[in-house]
């Protein structure tokens, strides 16, 4: 186990800010932008079809990166915020900027997720 946080508290309360930001819009009505080039490859489906389709996976969006949220805000809680759930080193800090939600380094994720 961690003994400390690896970031000073005032990083951790800008993170913390733009964790809850982000819920907050995503808990909220605000319109997520989906790219549908990245969802559709089909275009045979009606366009009421579609309407509810696109509903179904942002909704599933929202839901899993409301998931991720509410467990950064758990390790900001439990102090284990920017430590690496595998390695537990700290993550590097451009990542985290990125990624607010991430709990993996960049070298446990490439292992988790191999890009090839
Ligand atoms: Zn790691």
């Amino acid at each position: 186990m961690p003994t400390c946080a690896v970031l000073p508290k005032g990083e951790l309360v800008r993170f913390k800010s733009t964790l809850l930001a982000r819920k907050n819009i995503l808990t909220g009505n605000e319109v997520v932008h989906l790219n549908e080039d990245e969802v559709f490859s089909r275009n045979d489906l009606s366009s009421r079809k579609t309407e509810m389709f696109k509903e179904e996976i942002l909704n599933d969006r929202k839901r899993s990166e409301i998931r991720q949220i509410d467990a950064a805000l758990d390790r900001i809680k439990a102090k284990t915020y920017g430590l690496c759930r595998k390695c537990n080193n700290p993550i590097n800090k451009e990542r985290l900027e990125a990624v607010p939600t991430t709990d993996l380094c960049l070298p446990c994720c490439q292992k988790e997720k191999p890009f090839r």
